[in-house]
């Protein structure tokens, strides 16, 4: 029986009624949702902390979306402007723009090969649907937008106009330039540190004044003269926006995640003050404004990056949109802008890391509802409105994260501590990397990153359950007849397979509240749950037996029934992992033979339990390799060797593995000497089964071993290599029952590959005596 979902579409549905709706099942088909993702700054490679944290969150939830039918428009790009592009360009002696452009390359081309939906521009069931967007700050289109934005928000009145005091260096032939914070160095006036910088100090954190710091010199510069002097800026009314921003900070209690609602409020119970929105500098956008007073003067980075959101949106509907015929044109953009005429917000979805929180839940905001208000030829005097219908929306969330770790350290650009993207993603599958940042993401406390803990996961998690059980029904699958509809179709016997089919539709409406609430660790799981449930009743099942035999017993039927029902549980797993995996998800999709994208595949169809047992004839290949963690210890240390010789003036940390996090150390300095305590996760991982020796020989090519030959419970027999010549002769061996380490990595040893241990007792002398099992039980029983 076929479980049917109704597709409907709420208007202004609260977010509420959302989680309950979803919980039931019900997906909204439709709604527009724009993913704002945070713009990262082109001024270095991105490393895995950003990933973790800014850019793999967004790209899962516009495939769910997707999925789920919706009409997403994702948007982002390099943020290309400020000072510490213009440092970097007077160190390397080249001019911004080729800082920049380097880095949009690299960090554009990553994110793609990360496998995140950055291409095509329109979504390719229709531009309708949608689409996507990764630009740049100095884009020319953007550049216009910004400077509209600011004139209607000036002559709205919602600036100000103060005098401030900066550093100016004048060189003798009578030139010289304002010099931002970054650009002074001095004596910090709290530790008396020299090398501090203009505004804050980083040997002891202390901020202050820049007039405070003692000694002043130019870090470019440093022969200049340094003076003080009055230099004119415009800042935003943020003040006027307090009780708005107050009350749509109460609206989004039950929706913010703690650590946003914590920050948000913080800001707020601080009071709003206004902020600077020009700065003197010239590499930025230029202000509108006439008068040599505004010379070398720009728009503030901050100010004019987070409008990319925007920007980005109205360029995509210019350059992509209309041209694809939406029938909006190139105001196509409104559908994921604006209110609608009946009053239904598109849902707005921020993405970024924790430290920018309140630049998305207050700063932008105020932002938007001036535009609004000006928009309107409302005054500063006028109240602050809500947005109401045409006009631009708020967010509807912003699921901020914490920081993923680097054995510990925080992960920093500026710091070169770090693993980078570009250069993972030359050495590993991008969808390992998903893995594992989405199973460790860090969305309430911070989280970790180290080699051993990336390997195990890999190999015992992803590959021990996803990629092991769909080629074991793959390839037991092709040792059947294949008839006209491929070998399973004949063998599939419904009545028997309904419970499975439960489990399933209950995994399924977990992993989607899960993802529509945020939690895609969470979802991850139940994900994994569903291939943890596929193993248990394939290895309860047995197929293996019945694939040659003629019997037609009820067990066969049920037997191979089950193998069958392996195919549509593998097909519900490629759906609903290609949020997370989408690389391995398109091969498995065409491994079982189905056609077409599977991204576009709906979100439901993954429990339709209609859909004919497509077969590929191609011999089964294995979703995933394992890896090898010596070897990668081993190509990491050389690189990290190799960069330490190159530039060991920077004090370059590359992950080398095996350093434990500070909880770690926290808890092993809790045992007592001599003590090393396993965490409970990590034993668990050891599959301890049950086996019966068959026959037991001298090892060809070592004396003190003997070659094993072991009934666990599957069709073949498992070969271990086991050093018990010493302690039995091999007839005292055979017929035993006893237990063995099923999941330890095979070695070869000598010429004959070991599959395991067994387990026997040692005590010390020359007593050594096998580990075996009080009364009958079947081989291949786990071991708890
Ligand atoms: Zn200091």
């Amino acid at each position: 029986m076929q479980k049917t979902l109704t597709s409907i579409v709420f208007k202004g549905e609260t977010q509420e009624g959302y989680h309950a709706r979803i919980s039931l099942g019900i997906v909204m088909a439709g709604e527009h949702v724009l993913i704002c993702v945070a713009w990262p700054y082109a001024n270095g490679p991105l490393h895995l902390g950003h990933v973790a944290g800014c850019y793999l969150p967004p790209d899962i939830q516009a495939r769910f979306e997707r999925a789920c039918g919706n009409r997403v428009l994702m948007v982002s790009g390099s943020d290309e402007h400020g000072t510490p592009i213009t440092v970097t360009a007077e160190q390397k002696g080249i001019n911004p723009q080729q800082v920049v452009d380097e880095y949009h390359a690299i960090n554009s081309k990553a994110l793609i090969d990360l496998g995140c939906s950055w291409e095509p521009n329109i979504d390719p069931r229709g531009v309708e649907f949608g689409g996507s967007l990764f630009n740049r700050t100095s884009d020319p289109m953007h550049k216009q937008i910004v400077q509209d934005n600011f004139t209607s928000l000036m002559e709205a009145g919602l600036f100000e106009r103060k005098t401030m005091q900066q550093y100016y260096e004048s060189n003798s032939d009578g030139s010289g330039r304002f010099l931002p914070d970054r650009y002074v160095e001095g004596i910090c006036p709290s530790c008396n540190e020299d090398g501090a910088r203009g505004d804050q100090c980083d040997s002891c954190g202390a901020t202050y004044e820049s007039t405070e710091l003692r000694n002043p010199v130019s870090k470019m510069n440093p022969e200049a003269k340094i003076e003080i002097k009055d230099t004119d800026h415009f800042f935003y009314r943020l003040d006027l926006f307090q009780k708005s921003l107050e009350k749509h900070a109460s609206e989004r209690q039950s929706v913010w995640k703690a650590n946003v609602r914590a920050m948000t409020k913080q800001w707020l119970d601080m009071g709003l003050r206004s902020r600077a929105v020009t700065r003197d500098l010239s590499w930025g956008i230029p202000l509108p404004l006439e008068g040599n007073e505004w010379k070398g003067k720009c728009v503030y980075v901050w100010f004019e990056a987070v409008q990319g959101y925007y920007s980005c949106a109205k360029i995509w509907a210019l350059r992509h949109a209309q041209d694809a015929g939406h029938p909006g044109g190139q105001d196509a953009w409104k559908d994921w802008w604006c209110v609608s005429k009946e009053g239904a917000s598109p849902r707005h979805l921020y993405f970024l890391g924790k430290d920018n929180i309140p630049f998305h839940t207050v700063i932008w905001p105020a932002l938007i509802l001036g535009l609004n208000h000006a928009s309107k030829g409302k005054k500063d005097s006028d109240s602050i409105e809500m947005p109401t219908s045409g006009e631009l929306a708020l967010e509807a969330n912003v699921p901020a994260m914490e920081y993923l770790m680097l054995s510990g350290g925080q992960f920093s650009k500026s710091r070169k501590h770090a693993v980078w993207l570009p250069s993972f993603l030359e050495r590993y599958n991008a969808d390992y990397l998903r893995y594992y940042l989405s199973i460790n993401m860090p969305e309430n406390h911070d989280t970790d990153f180290n080699w051993p803990d990336f390997v195990e996961k890999i190999n015992s998690e992803l590959i021990a359950a996803y990629g092991n059980f769909v080629h074991r029904v793959l390839t037991l699958g092709a040792r059947l007849p294949s008839g006209n509809n491929g070998p399973l179709t004949d063998i599939e016997d419904v009545q028997l397979t309904a419970p499975h089919r439960i489990k399933l539709e209950e995994i399924h409406a977990s992993i989607t509240d899960s993802l529509s609430r945020h939690r895609y660790k969470e979802a991850l799981r139940y994900v994994m749950s569903a291939a943890q449930y596929g193993n248990q009743i394939l290895q309860a099942a047995t197929p293996w037996k019945y694939l040659k035999s003629d019997d037609d017993s009820d067990e066969k039927k049920l037997s191979l029934s089950t193998l069958a029902f392996g195919w549509r549980l593998s097909r519900f797993l490629a759906i609903t992992s290609q949020p997370f995996l989408p690389f391995s998800a398109a091969k498995l999709w065409k491994a079982l033979g189905q056609t077409g994208d599977i991204s576009l595949v709906s979100w439901n169809d993954a429990i339709n339990w209609e859909i004919g047992m497509t077969w590929n004839d191609e011999t089964p290949i294995p979703l995933f390799e394992r890896l090898d963690l010596e070897a990668i210890l081993e190509s990491e240390k050389s690189l990290a060797d190799g960069d330490t010789a190159k530039k060991d003036e920077e004090s370059v940390h590359v992950v080398k593995g095996g350093k434990k996090s500070k909880k770690e150390m926290n808890e092993m300095s809790e045992a007592p000497e001599g003590i090393t305590y396993l965490d409970f996760e990590t034993f668990m991982q050891v599959d301890l089964r049950v086996g019966k020796i068959m026959n037991v020989e001298n090892h060809p090519n070592a004396d003190r071993l003997y070659v094993v030959k072991l009934d666990d419970g599957s069709e073949e027999e498992r070969t271990i290599c086991a050093g018990l010549k010493q302690y039995y002769k091999p007839e005292e061996m055979v017929g035993k029952t006893v237990v063995f380490v099923a999941n330890l990595k095979p070695r070869p040893l000598r010429g004959v590959t070991s599959e395991g241990m067994m387990l026997a007792a040692d005590d010390g002398k020359d007593g050594v005596r096998l580990v075996t099992i009080d009364g009958d039980i079947a081989t291949g029983s786990q071991v708890r």
